[in-house]
């Protein structure tokens, strides 16, 4: 396919996930601009299109796993693994797991929160992509990279849908791959 093509596919890919994505004032609390993925999860055509684009750079980096952080990264996480025929794991709030787990604290604004993964979940050899709805401080993609990497796995990247740039979640992910389809 001709580049210019290309881009113009991503464009309006982008120009219609820009459209889909619904804003929320003040939620969860007052001040903040929630970006509501729920109608993009509500079209499928658009969907496959987005899993297809957050997937894209990680083709042929011989990915072996995908890791979904909760809850809305299993929503994007999940199908993104399906896309790369490899396993996907969750990273999950704590006591969630049933099984053997490995913990990873992070601080956000106010508090602080822990993630946690089953110690065989991604090993020695994996490379993974970590998958998340949106990316705004950057701290949660962050602690996951952490854990991941402490269970031995090398982290390949992380993929996002939305990216809140103002943010600038990539600060804290200095050094790592950092991929989103929408940049806001
Ligand atoms: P952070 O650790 O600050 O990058 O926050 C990322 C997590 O919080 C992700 O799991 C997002 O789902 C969620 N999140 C943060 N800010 C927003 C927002 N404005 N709209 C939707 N989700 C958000």
């Amino acid at each position: 396919m001709p580049s210019d093509n290309f881009a113009y596919m991503t464009a309006t890919l982008i120009a219609r996930l820009t459209a889909t994505l619904r804003d929320v004032p003040d939620f969860p609390t007052p001040g903040i601009l929630f970006k509501d993925i729920t109608p993009v999860l509500a079209d499928p055509a658009l969907m496959r299109e987005a899993i297809s684009a957050m997937a894209a750079p990680f083709v042929h980096s011989g990915i072996t796993h995908v890791v979904g952080v909760e809850s809305r990264g299993f929503l994007f996480g999940m199908p993104l693994a399906l896309h790369l025929n490899v396993p996907f794991a969750p990273a999950r709030k704590p006591g969630k797991l049933p099984w053997k787990t490995e913990r990873e604290s992070y601080d956000l604004e106010y508090r602080s929160d822990v993630l946690e993964m089953h110690t065989d979940a991604v090993g020695a050899g994996a490379r993974v992509v970590v998958v998340d709805d949106v990316l705004a401080t950057g701290g949660t993609a962050a602690a996951t990279c952490r854990l991941i990497e402490r269970l031995g796995a090398t982290v390949a990247g992380v993929s996002v849908l939305v990216e809140l740039g103002f943010l600038d979640g990539r600060a804290r992910l200095a050094g790592r791959t950092v991929h989103s389809v929408v940049t806001l």
